[in-house]
């Protein structure tokens, strides 16, 4: 019997699970099976016809994977969620689920790369246009919109700008339309909810903060139930009309018994039967292990991110710091309205002895790792002109905000002391 609570603290440990009906195991166990024996053919047949939700097949839903779904749902305060076997998953989905061929997406310039290239170059070569657009006028995302949007896409805290996307002032011009804003919140769960500014569709990379520990990879799709897909049927067909890959159901209709949860219904019943992107219930395991403690966690990230942030202001050898904190005028204002006093866990500089000094620094580090991730408990950091950037072009590093000499780090749960002295002792060394 699931707790009843409004805190994350405690909807982080119980959510979605109490404990084993049979054994009495309070951990939740991983359901390492394939299948799922039907009771009878009359139960086989609701399950397949929707008329019961229940487990079928381990690629569309698996008893573990459901309580990191019904949590991860809890959290985000949405309805239901899908869970994936990765962020990029995660991503694609949410457009393909109700984006067809000949349709076009709205989405903000400042994206992770992966998700820049997935929406530039594959969905584009299968027939979608992603139209981006420069957030930091929300009008934009009007000008760009035309009869057969479906919808808007933008990471709430996107790196390297952090400059915290306008999720409310867009929400509101695609509530307009009927377009749903999808937002990508990996860099700030807990500490952004875009659903409580109008967005539809929440998409996460569970790899980062939410599993925590850097085990696995993972993803999630997250229904807000907040869309009424229905009152825009002629501009959402996806959801409206009947889909030919499930005898005719027209989703609005088929899953209105269920809730308003349409639109993950589908993503699941389709393109996770289709296309297969399903967390293996073991990651799914670990990935619940990681949401347990992410209220605490992230607390101490935010924390040890604003010190440092502070620390490196101070340094002669660094000309600019990149962190919310240290914007101002309207960037500032837009940090404080949706993330209220807590930045985030990411912190950006610019060394003034750019990109050799990049190098040096990176190489002088001991506590901190030298990877391409973010959202471990440990520290991380990167030089992007040198690794994530290095294919780009000096200009286009310089359109998504890496100079020669930036730096990004991902700051960790370690005491403060010790990652203070390991950057202080870096940034002597790269002089
Ligand atoms: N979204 C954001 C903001 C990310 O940072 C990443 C990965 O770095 C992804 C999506 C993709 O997630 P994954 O690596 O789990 O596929």
């Amino acid at each position: 019997m699931p707790v009843d609570s409004k805190h994350p603290e405690t909807l982080a440990l119980h959510a979605g699970w109490r404990s084993d009906p049979t054994t009495g195991a309070v951990a939740p166990p991983i359901y390492q099976t394939t299948s799922y024996q039907f009771r009878d053919t009359e139960h086989a047949a609701n399950l397949f016809a929707l008329k019961e939700l229940g487990n079928i097949y381990t690629r569309i839903g698996n008893p573990t994977t459901a309580i990191l779904e019904e949590r991860l749902a809890a959290l985000e305060g949405g309805v239901a969620a899908l869970a994936l076997s990765s962020g990029q998953a995660a991503s694609a989905f949410a457009l393909q689920n109700i984006a067809r061929a000949g349709d076009n997406v709205v989405a903000s310039t400042d994206l992770y790369g992966g998700t820049w290239n997935l929406f530039a170059n594959t969905l584009k070569e299968q027939g979608l246009d992603i139209r981006f657009v420069d957030p930091s006028d929300p009008e934009n995302f009007r000008r760009a919109t035309d009869a057969r949007t479906r919808a808007y896409y933008a990471e709430t805290l996107p790196n390297p700008k952090l400059v915290v996307f306008p999720i409310a002032e867009v929400a509101a011009i695609g509530r307009e339309y009927g377009v749903p804003l999808i937002a990508d919140n990996t860099a700030a769960p807990l500490l952004v909810k875009p659903f409580e500014h109008g967005a539809a569709i929440v998409v996460y990379s569970t790899t980062k903060y939410i599993g925590g520990h850097g085990t696995s990879i993972g993803g999630a799709i997250i229904d807000g139930g907040n869309f009424d897909w229905e009152k825009f049927a002629e501009r959402q067909p996806a959801l409206n009309t009947p889909d030919p890959s499930y005898h005719g159901a027209v989703w609005v209709e088929a899953v209105k018994p269920l809730g308003p949860i349409a639109y993950i219904i589908k993503a699941r019943t389709t393109l996770l039967r289709d296309l297969g992107s399903a967390p293996s219930p073991f990651n799914a395991f670990l990935t619940l292990q990681g949401i347990e403690t992410l209220p605490l966690r992230i607390e101490r990230h935010v924390a040890n991110a604003q010190a440092v942030a502070d620390f490196l202001s101070e340094r002669s050898e660094i000309v600019k710091v990149i962190h919310p904190s240290r914007q101002s005028g309207a960037e500032r204002a837009r940090a404080d309205k949706y993330l209220k006093g807590k930045y985030g866990a990411l912190v950006g500089f610019e060394l003034a002895g750019g990109l050799e000094a990049g190098r040096r620094f990176i190489d002088a580090l001991k506590l901190f790792y030298h990877v391409a991730n973010i959202g471990d408990a440990r520290s991380l950091a990167i030089h992007p002109a040198t690794t994530t950037h290095s294919q780009l072009s000096a200009e286009a590093q310089l359109a998504t905000g890496v100079t020669p000499g930036y730096v990004r780090l991902a700051i960790g749960i370690e005491h403060i002391d010790d990652i203070l002295a390991d950057l202080d002792q870096a940034l002597k060394a790269a002089g």
